[in-house]
């Protein structure tokens, strides 16, 4: 069978399956594709919900969660804002329901043999870029180290930590530190917010064959950004999804 790469610059409706309950406010939306289609996407690349709210076009960038080359759905992992436009509206269908959207746009995405160690610096949400790519490098096997730092407020709002804990048991390739604002009694990882002693700490250091990936509220971004600069990362090699 030959599989179709679907990319619109237009909004087309894809029409919901399956709604996953993730955390609290974060939910996994499975869209419909056509049995031969997949979207033309690289890990990491973003596509645009459309909708009009109140007599308003608005329109949200989000990455889809499923593993590129997916043939026949995609997924969509959403956090639910309380005064968020779109994410509410998403949130607010019900499977069978269709929703519009364009792309996939291309965004500061993985390319296999970019590099051999790879940092990833998530806050909340921030992790969705990173889903796919951490997905796709375990799941192909590349000889790749990952180390993940990822920063929450409290424990219920790990967005994947089940996943994330098998990865910790499954590949030896795989590191993940979690930073919780309000820890639960006993915890053993960070606590407050990521600190650049942390990013020392837990990254792979600056060197050649070694990119970090960084994605939050933009506060954390910029704050974190720097931090990285000063830790003696290259701008090249700090990508902003
Ligand atoms: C390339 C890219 C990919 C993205 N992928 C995803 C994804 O896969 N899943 C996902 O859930 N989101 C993702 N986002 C964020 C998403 O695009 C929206 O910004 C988010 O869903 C909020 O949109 P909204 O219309 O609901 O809220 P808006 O109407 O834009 O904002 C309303 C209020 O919500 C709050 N808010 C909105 N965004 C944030 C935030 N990031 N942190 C803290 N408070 C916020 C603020 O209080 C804001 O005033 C991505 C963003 C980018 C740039």
């Amino acid at each position: 069978m030959e599989i179709t790469r679907l990319k619109t610059k237009t909004p087309s409706p894809y029409r919901i399956t399956t709604i996953q309950e993730e955390t609290h406010d974060t939910k996994t939306f499975r869209f419909a594709l056509p049995d031969n289609a997949t979207l033309d996407m690289l890990p990491g690349d973003h596509l645009y919900v459309h909708a009009t709210v109140n007599g308003k076009a608005v329109k949200r960038p989000y990455t889809p969660s499923s593993l590129p080359d997916t043939v026949g759905y995609f997924d969509l992992t959403i956090k639910r804002y309380e005064s968020g436009v779109i994410s509410k509206y998403v949130h607010d269908r019900q499977v069978g329901e269709e929703v519009q959207m364009s792309g996939p746009n291309q965004g500061g995405h993985w390319i296999d043999g970019m590099a051999t160690r790879v940092g990833f610096v998530a806050g909340g949400t921030g992790i969705t870029p990173m889903i796919s790519i951490i997905r796709w490098i375990l799941s192909r096997k590349l000889a790749v180290e990952l180390f993940l730092v990822f920063a929450n407020k409290t424990e219920a709002d790990i967005i994947l930590g089940r996943e994330f804990g098998h990865y910790l048991r499954e590949h030896s390739n795989f590191h993940c530190y979690h930073v919780l604002e309000q820890p639960p009694p006993g915890w053993s990882m960070g606590v407050g917010r990521i600190t650049p002693e942390m990013l020392r700490e837990r990254l792979p250091a600056p060197a050649s064959g070694t990119i970090v990936f960084l994605c939050g509220p933009p506060p954390m971004v910029d704050a974190l950004e720097r931090s990285l600069k000063d830790l003696g990362y290259a701008e090249e090699a700090i990508i902003l999804p």
